[in-house]
């Protein structure tokens, strides 16, 4: 007889923003000029004085186990940074630093979920939620946007959706995929029912450095003594600062969660990478300028971009106010064709575009939104010029 496997692992689909990335990597390497919307990665290197403080940790031989959830120092800084740009009281002994975003997110559920409990994830969610969710014995509920306010979901739609097994509702602002950026009225709003419903917030703060055009980012912990109490705020250092690779994440939580979080990382890998920990120490206290002329730069794409992609025929088009994404609505594509085929999804105008245009972009079914492509505007202005160019030929091709 068979030996039979994890049902949790069998049900997990890989990620497919990582699995298109890496085709269009493939695909660069053997020679093929392609242009890649896919992953959300600054193509700009990692800060020298970041790369610096590698280097000398390593001369050092700062190449050791360090403490489970992070370096005192390094809980240092990003308590600092909490106080000064999220209005928000975090000691050292509430923050956990992990291995990545999805690391923190990962810690979170194995802290709050026991088997059977519900998360309230919007749509369109980043593809990685649920699959955490369900790791951890969670069940995710979705709960729809509201196409008038860019697809953000409203209080009341939370509450509609809150049941006697609710745990928690990820709260994901600057979000990926829409780029919309949640106002404090909306937060508040939503933390009323938090309180009210008594339920946690997840907030996945990972773009909140990179808003645009007056839309400022506020971290739905800093509203209030109870709802504080009631989030695990999640960011990291990977999109600000250019740093995918060298995966830090940070959690702001209560002291009891940050113990628990500790002690499941303790487990699970020691350790954030040493090295890495001490980059992120010179990333947070260091030169801030490089980060600044980043955002500037993806401000400069996103107007150029939403520009061109407004231009486009049948493609809709959200105007983002954070991150670096462009969502783009292509129903009035669907049921078209292209050389004599009929276009029945999105995923399908992805494998064409990749396959005779070599522009590889993100549908977005795996993010609840089967209708809809996700551009990354992380990439060269030309890349943008290029590859937007493609999409318009594919475009203009297509049969009534
Ligand atoms: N978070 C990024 C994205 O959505 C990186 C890829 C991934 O981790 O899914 O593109």
């Amino acid at each position: 007889m068979p030996l039979s496997l994890s049902e949790k692992a069998l049900c997990v689909k890989p990620s497919s923003t990582l699995a298109i990335t890496a085709k269009a990597k493939a695909m660069r390497a053997e020679g093929l000029d392609v242009v890649s919307f896919a992953a959300g990665e600054p193509n700009f290197n990692t800060p020298e004085n970041i790369c610096e403080a590698a280097i000398q940790a390593i001369r050092d031989g700062f190449t050791r186990y360090t403490p489970a959830s992070g370096i005192i120092e390094l809980r240092e800084a990003v308590s600092a940074k909490f106080k000064m740009y999220n209005n928000l009281d975090y000691t050292a002994g509430q923050i956990v630093i992990s291995n990545g975003g999805k690391h923190s997110l990962s810690n979170i559920f194995g802290v709050l979920l026991n088997p059977g409990d519900e998360v309230i994830i919007p749509v369109p969610y980043w593809l990685t939620y649920p699959e955490l969710v369900r790791l951890s014995g969670g069940v995710p509920v979705y709960v729809h946007g509201k196409k008038e306010i860019g697809y953000k979901v409203t209080a009341s739609s939370i509450s509609d959706a809150v049941s006697s097994k609710t745990k928690a509702v990820i709260i994901n602002t600057p979000n990926n995929p829409t780029g919309m950026v949640y106002t404090k009225e909306e937060l508040a709003e939503i933390a009323k029912v938090a309180i009210e419903k008594n339920f946690y917030i997840v907030s996945d703060e990972m773009y909140e450095q990179l808003t645009y055009g007056g839309h400022a980012h506020v971290s739905i912990a800093s509203l209030g003594d109870e709802i504080y109490k009631r989030t695990i705020t999640c960011s990291g250092l990977s999109k600000s600062y250019a740093m995918t690779g060298w995966r830090i994440g940070y959690t702001g939580s209560s002291v009891e969660i940050a113990r628990l979080m500790g002690g499941i990382q303790s487990h699970q890998t020691s350790n954030p990478c040493s090295v890495a920990q001490k980059a992120a120490l010179e990333a947070l206290t260091g030169d801030q300028s490089t980060v600044v002329k980043m955002k500037e730069a993806f401000a400069e794409r996103k107007k150029y971009i939403y520009e061109r992609v407004t231009a486009m025929p049948y493609v809709e088009a959200l105007e983002p106010a954070g991150a670096f994404y462009v969502l783009l609505d292509f129903t009035k594509v669907l049921q078209k064709s292209h050389q004599g085929q009929k276009i029945e999804s999105a995923n399908q105008v992805a494998q064409i575009l990749i396959e005779d245009f070599q522009v590889a972009v993100i549908p977005c079914e795996d993010f609840g939104f089967p209708h809809f492509i996700r551009l990354s505007y992380a990439i060269s202005m030309k890349a943008i010029d290029k590859g937007i160019g493609r999409i318009e030929s594919f475009l203009q091709k297509i049969e009534q």
